[in-house]
């Protein structure tokens, strides 16, 4: 069976409240039941000092038993529970309450034994004799004889203390519990809710409903960062589903104009308007290296973000690669008038050279391309705490700040038009990022449009 967190929460805090209270009940009502049955005890032993006292100081003042004065102390002792039996030195009776009025007496031993056993179910106590000689200075002058319900009892008002005290406890159990489960049922909802939002918004993910980010948050730190993480989960998604829209919708379209194309001339060549020379064949034939380009392009981006993008690393001068690749682009440069500035210092590294030599290309014939005849290309290699920093920056056309995010993304470019000329289709930043990413290294860019591009690589030396 399952429960849901909120009624589990309450459960739980209910459940803990319900522990503490009947464990605080069990040892103090324990505790305080042999605490007090010890006081009763010392409260019996004190009373019958109390008593041979005030008998003492009876026979003191009188000089002789007053069965008067004796009658009042014995009834104060049958009041609290008491029967006493006062006799003289040479063993006589001199008062006895069971005599002077049995039947007070038995009343008394018989609402002893009530209250004990409404207190007790089994209650087992017996009636009890004791003696006490009475002394005045040195003299035994008599003997006090006692009877009580023992070992000890409850009288009226000690009954009534002792169940007001666990009237005490029950209430404050009752109490704990309401205020458990208020205090159970605000907690589990506070926390529970956030939670629900949540699941709530991964069911909405997983219907593909990308829309609104999740707005409470929550002062549970843990939850918080749970609903962050599916906020940016869904923020990811929803950008992956408009990328993958572009992606179709780019392919097809990349697809489609040099197809029209080669579908146009062919049909005017099969239906005679067009004659089939070489010209017209040719112009087909770039048309489909066009396409095959595309496609060739689409499987090495697909090799490349596969999973385990395998590094046969070595070690080599990364400055003499970069100038190796200046020195390729060397035609280009000249044709476009566009100037390159590097310093060529040593600087080693250990990673895989191909792959390296890619984002080089990608990132200097991105300068190339997008920087105006006349242009100039900066490029620096840096070596600072094992850490190579590359930067390649240009004075070209620059990007807008708001295509500047997704440009390392599939199929991206500015260029919305997709012209011909300025050549790619919007994977070579996305093949840098894969590969920089394979390295443990990182990429930014900082660019102004009409100003310039500023690429910087961070990688680690090894
Ligand atoms: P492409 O093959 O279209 O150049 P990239 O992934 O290499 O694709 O680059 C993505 C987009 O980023 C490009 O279309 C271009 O608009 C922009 N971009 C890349 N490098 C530069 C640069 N140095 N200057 C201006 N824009 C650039």
């Amino acid at each position: 069976m399952r429960y849901n967190l909120r009624s589990k929460l309450s459960l739980s805090y209910i459940l803990i409240i319900l522990i503490s209270v009947g464990l605080i009940s069990l040892l103090s009502n324990v505790f305080l039941e042999k605490q007090f049955q010890n006081y009763m005890i010392t409260q019996q032993e004190r009373k019958t000092n109390e008593m041979i006292d005030l008998i003492s100081q009876q026979y003191a003042t009188d000089g002789s038993w007053k069965i008067q004065h004796l009658e009042t102390i014995g009834m104060h002792a049958l009041e609290n529970g008491l029967i006493i039996k006062v006799l003289n030195k040479n063993n006589d009776t001199v008062w006895d309450a069971t005599e002077h009025n049995n039947g007070l007496c038995q009343q008394m031993i018989y609402n002893i034994s009530e209250n004990m056993f409404s207190y007790y179910d089994n209650w087992n106590g017996e009636y009890v004799e004791k003696e006490f000689p009475i002394r005045l200075g040195n003299e035994t002058i008599g003997i006090l004889k006692t009877g009580y319900l023992g070992p000890f009892y409850f009288n009226d008002d000690d009954l009534t203390f002792i169940n007001t005290l666990n009237r005490v406890f029950i209430i404050i159990g009752l109490l704990s519990l309401i205020f458990a489960f208020i205090l159970g049922t605000i907690m589990s909802k506070r926390i529970s809710k956030p939670i629900s939002n949540v699941i709530d918004k991964a069911h909405q993910l997983s219907e593909g409903k990308y829309g609104d980010v999740i707005l409470t948050s929550s002062n549970t730190k843990e939850i918080n960062s749970l609903i962050e993480s599916i906020n940016s989960l869904a923020d990811t998604l929803k950008k992956q589903e408009e990328l993958r829209k572009r992606l179709t919708q780019d392919v097809a379209h990349e697809l489609r104009t040099p197809l029209t194309s080669v579908q146009g001339h062919m049909e005017a060549m099969i239906d005679g308007i067009w004659e089939a020379d070489e010209e017209r064949l040719q112009s087909c034939y770039d048309e489909i290296l066009r396409i095959k380009r595309l496609i060739g392009s689409i499987e090495n981006l697909t090799r490349i973000e596969s999973e385990n993008l395998k590094l046969n690393k070595e070690k080599f001068d990364v400055s003499r690669l970069i100038q190796s690749i200046i020195n390729n682009f060397e035609k280009d440069l000249e044709t476009k008038s566009v100037k390159i500035h590097f310093e060529n210092m040593r600087n080693d590294i250990t990673a895989d050279k191909d792959k390296l030599s890619q984002v080089f290309i990608n990132l200097i014939s991105n300068a190339l391309k997008y920087t105006e005849p006349g242009g100039d290309i900066y490029i620096s290699v840096t070596n600072k705490d094992n850490i190579i920093k590359l930067v390649i920056q240009d004075n070209g056309i620059g990007i807008s700040d708001e295509d500047l995010p997704y440009i390392f993304e599939r199929f991206y470019r500015t260029d919305k038009s997709r012209n011909k000329e300025t050549g790619g289709i919007g994977i070579g930043l996305t093949i840098v990022k894969t590969i920089m990413n394979a390295h443990n290294g990182t990429i930014t860019v900082e660019s102004k449009k009409n100003e310039g591009t500023k690429f910087t690589i961070q990688l680690p030396l090894g």
